[in-house]
């Protein structure tokens, strides 16, 4: 494991990469890491890893991301989705799988109402991470059209911010990053905010 000269911000930068369809190999040699410091990072902050060869191999720019996939999460379908970006369908379902979207059964509608939002404040700490605003993607939506919130946290060690479940850090499974729980687990040492 090779990560001593990565930055919180390059490290951020790349499991946006990772985030947006780019593969463990393609980022393992631009950001000069080996394949599994790529994996153990983008686990490490919460983010899903997609199983070997689960790559889309349609790069798709970040922002691009984000609208394709409020636009699925408000209610249009792949079709009109694969229409607007000029892409196949095969690929807009395989992008929004890459990233973490439930894809609608058939004939299903995504209109179902919100469920009462209750985000935790900004400033409201949970052992070791600490909010710090809204999520790239504030929430995604399951099968059945349930959401699942999501906040920005900064973990309170290495300052490195990710994007994670309201559910999973009031029910304290989601604290500071886990390489960063890790850490002060085998150095005894205890971070402080
Ligand atoms: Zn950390």
């Amino acid at each position: 494991m090779t990560r001593a000269n990565l930055t919180p911000e390059t490290v951020q930068s790349m499991i946006g990469d990772y985030q947006a369809g780019a593969g463990k190999r393609e980022l393992s040699k631009r950001y000069g890491i080996c394949k599994e410091t790529v994996i153990a990072l983008v686990r490490a902050h919460g983010v899903e890893v997609r199983p070997s060869g689960g790559r889309t191999g349609h790069r798709v720019p970040p922002e691009t991301l984000q609208r394709m996939i409020a636009d699925y999460q408000n209610g249009f379908s792949l079709e009109r989705i694969a229409h607007q970006y000029q892409m196949h369908t095969s690929t807009v379902r395989a992008v929004l799988t890459a990233n973490g979207v439930v894809i609608r059964s058939q004939g299903q509608h995504s209109h179902r109402g919100p469920a009462a939002r209750k985000d935790p404040p900004v400033g409201a700490t949970f052992g070791g991470s600490t909010v710090v605003g809204p999520a790239d993607i504030p929430y995604t939506v399951d099968r059945s059209g349930g959401r699942t919130y999501r906040v920005r946290v900064e973990c309170w060690s290495c300052k490195t911010q990710r994007d994670v479940a309201v559910s999973a850090l009031r029910r304290g499974a989601s604290r500071m990053c886990r390489a960063c729980f890790s850490q002060s687990n085998r150095s005894g040492v205890v971070y402080a905010k």
